[in-house]
């Protein structure tokens, strides 16, 4: 197949200073959770970008001195000659399938505390630490001033070295550069300080060391914010006054601009909370400040929402970071005519918790990423079948359907057994909930698969119990089943359960309201799982007209949810709606009428007048026909598979990237030869000169 017309133009070569991008998918900078810490899971990651089509491939932050240093956040860096050899990995994969390598050179002010190298940091002013820690950056004199100047001149040079096509300068996210930007943060009284004109002179001065030092071969970009910067901190206000004025200075100083907004809630927003593409009201006007190529996102799947931004005048690139993890081969794919072979990003934010939580990042839709080097797994192919063997797969939620297009694409016989009409398990349920629509894609994207494999045939509404799933005659059976939300309260905070719940019919679970069966009165949500499920599940009942309050032990709403940014906009949202919070709380009972909430710190108790209430606290592995086929295949039955594994939530309920991860490593390991000691490469620096 050959690509549409209609996005010829989003194949166009772009000039960006000295080098040239081969067409206009450019992967900003973004988080791996890798950081110095992996440099080959890292260059494994970046080169399926470059594979997968995309002209430009960028680091994440990259700092260029220890007095920047962000633990636990995995940055990169460039301090020396072993950082140089570990990012060479990187270019020359990247350089190898034709396309460009950036670097997101940064200085941290006061976002980092620099809490591993110990180094005091360096800030506009002295100013506490914008991330919580009790530490204060010292305040820079001019000497500090032209010091850092040298260590981003350094290690812009180091990045040459390493192969970097691109240098960033990094003027927004809250980092030093836009704390000088920021009229709100910058209270100089040098000449760093104060007018517009003092207050963009450090970054002018930065854009044209780096031109002067590595502008010969490579090019200089600045990530820039187009609304906080320019309003004197935090406005909101799309290209407000000081922006275009900051434009007018440093507008054709670098020769790309890459513009976002500083509020990551936003720029990276959830699909929960924000559209696609919605990031055009605020970068729409940035195109007439300069005639340098514009980059920015906007969780961007869709190739006519790409034309119509490009034909619009709102960019030159389409920047991903999101889309580009969801599925490294979409220029590709676009490029090939194989639209339907998208994998679209869900906006579920899985991929942002490996920064805040400091692991390799993954992602729900793509299960490859991360492993490409540790475990050679590629997105787009898979070893063919070890055997002819005949595969049975039992519940076609997100484990079962993963597993099943991966076998297919194995070339396997694949039956797929599913106790209900409609596939997808736990995905289909909770797509119907409040801001979670987008989650459809995970079922959506495998069905779409699995359409084209006469290998693959699919049985809805049937649910096996043992015999039927002997009866199959299946060399190798996947249990998939799921699981179910526990109704006696058990979990992080009662270990036993909670011991005096009242009448069943007052008591509901998150099954009983993604199954429409809602409950009436006062309703109380208790939240001991911490992620979304107990906010939207309290969205979804205040929408219904209910009073509600959500209860949760933890100190926050969706505590865990700060990983993914679910927290802070979904705990903005149940206020709005007037659902009641209480947080540091426990639920020692409730009798239908009443139930009794225990501090966490006091022990105090305290009654609230209720009618009923929904438990979001454990799960429990539907495993009981896996139990019940491995007592028969122990007892010798005629007919028993080779093998018999439990997958997804059956085995361990997660998240939903855990479950697609299962299934797909079920796919790939059946019929491998497996070393159970080691069954993933060990990254990690081990460079003998520095
Ligand atoms: P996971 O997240 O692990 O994929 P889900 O709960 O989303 O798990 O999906 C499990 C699926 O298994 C559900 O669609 C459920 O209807 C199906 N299922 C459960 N028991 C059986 C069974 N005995 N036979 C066929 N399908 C089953
Ligand atoms: Fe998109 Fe979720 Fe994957 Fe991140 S983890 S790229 S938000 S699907």
């Amino acid at each position: 197949m050959t690509r549409d017309p209609r996005y010829d133009i989003l194949f166009e070569p772009i000039k960006i200073g000295p080098v040239t991008a081969k067409n206009r998918f450019y992967q900003v900078p973004h988080c791996t959770g890798s950081g110095w810490h992996h440099p080959r899971t890292l260059a494994g990651l970046r080169e399926m970008k470059a594979e997968g089509g995309w002209a430009v491939v960028n680091t994440e932050y990259c700092s260029v001195h220890p007095a920047v240093d962000d633990p636990p956040h995995p940055c990169a860096s460039l301090w020396d000659d072993g950082d140089v050899r570990a990012h060479a990995l990187m270019t020359e994969k990247v350089h190898a399938h034709g396309a460009l390598a950036g670097v997101e050179l940064c200085l941290g002010g006061a976002s980092v505390a620099n809490l591993g190298t110990r180094e005091v940091a360096l800030g506009v002013s002295s100013m506490p630490n914008l991330a919580g820690n009790p530490f204060q950056t010292r305040a820079m004199d001019l000497s500090d001033i032209r010091e850092v100047r040298r260590w981003h001149r350094n290690a812009a040079l180091r990045a040459k070295t390493a192969g970097f096509d691109i240098a960033y300068v990094y003027a927004t996210h809250g980092y030093l550069l836009s704390q000088f930007l920021s009229a709100k943060h910058n209270q100089r009284t040098d000449e760093y300080g104060g007018s517009i004109e003092n207050r963009v002179r450090l970054i002018r001065e930065i854009i044209e060391d780096t031109k002067e030092a590595v502008g010969d071969t490579m090019a200089v970009a600045v990530r820039f914010s187009a609304e906080t910067n320019g309003g004197g901190g935090g406005d909101g206000n799309p290209v407000a006054g000081e922006t275009r004025e900051m434009f007018e200075i440093l507008g054709e100083l670098p020769d790309l601009w890459d513009i976002n907004v500083s509020d990551y809630s936003l720029e990276m927003g959830l699909s929960r909370f924000v559209e696609q593409g919605s990031l055009e009201p605020y970068v729409a006007a940035i195109k007439s400040l300069t005639t340098k190529p514009v980059v920015t996102v906007g969780r961007f799947t869709s190739p006519d929402m790409m034309v119509s931004h490009i034909k619009r005048g709102v960019m030159d690139f389409v920047g991903a970071a999101r889309p580009s993890i969801a599925d490294p081969f979409l220029p590709k794919k676009i490029e090939e005519g194989r639209l339907e072979d998208i994998r679209e990003c869900i906006g579920c934010n899985v991929c942002y918790v490996g920064d805040g939580k400091g692991f390799p990042i993954r992602c729900t839709q793509n299960p490859t990423m991360s492993e490409e080097w540790r475990r050679g797994w590629h997105p787009e192919k898979i070893e063919d079948k070890g055997s002819d063997s005949r595969v049975l797969i039992v519940g076609a939620g997100p484990a079962g359907l993963e597993a099943a297009h991966a076998l297919g694409k194995r070339g396997y016989d694949v039956v797929l057994a599913e106790a209900t009409r409609d596939l997808g398990g736990r995905v289909t349920r909770e797509a119907g909930l409040p801001g979670l629509s987008e989650w459809i894609r995970v079922r959506d994207y495998r069905l779409q698969q699995l359409e084209k494999m006469p290998n693959v045939e699919i049985f809805r509404e049937s649910e096996l119990g043992v015999e039927d799933a002997l009866a199959v005659g299946a060399d190798h059976i996947a249990i998939a089943t799921g699981s179910t939300w526990r109704r006696d309260g058990f979990g992080a905070a009662n270990s036993r359960g909670i011991s005096n719940l009242g009448p069943l019919e007052n008591l509901f679970t998150a099954d009983d309201i993604m199954a429409g069966n809602l409950p009436s009165g006062p309703t109380i949500v208790f939240d001991d799982d911490h992620y979304y499920m107990g906010s939207v599940l309290a969205e979804r009942l205040r929408e219904s007209g209910l009073p509600v309050t959500l209860v949760t032990p933890e100190d926050a709403v969706s505590a865990w949810g700060k990983f993914t940014q679910d927290r802070w906009r979904g705990q903005s949202r149940l206020m709005e709606m007037g659902v009641d919070l209480i947080t540091g709380h426990n639920i020692s009972s409730f009798d239908g009428a009443a139930a009794t909430l225990q501090c966490n710190y006091t022990g105090t108790e305290k009654p609230l007048k209720v009618q009923s209430l929904v438990l979001v606290t454990a799960r429990t592995p539907m495993d009981s026909l896996y139990q019940a086929l491995t007592t028969r295949i122990a007892e010798g039955v005629e007919g028993a598979p080779k093998s018999l594994k439990r997958i997804g939530d059956c085995e361990a309920p997660a998240i939903i990237a855990a479950a697609v991860f299962s299934g797909h490593r079920y796919a790939r390991e059946l019929d491998a030869t497996l070393d159970l000691d080691n069954p993933l490469k060990h990254d990690r620096v081990f460079f003998e000169d520095g």
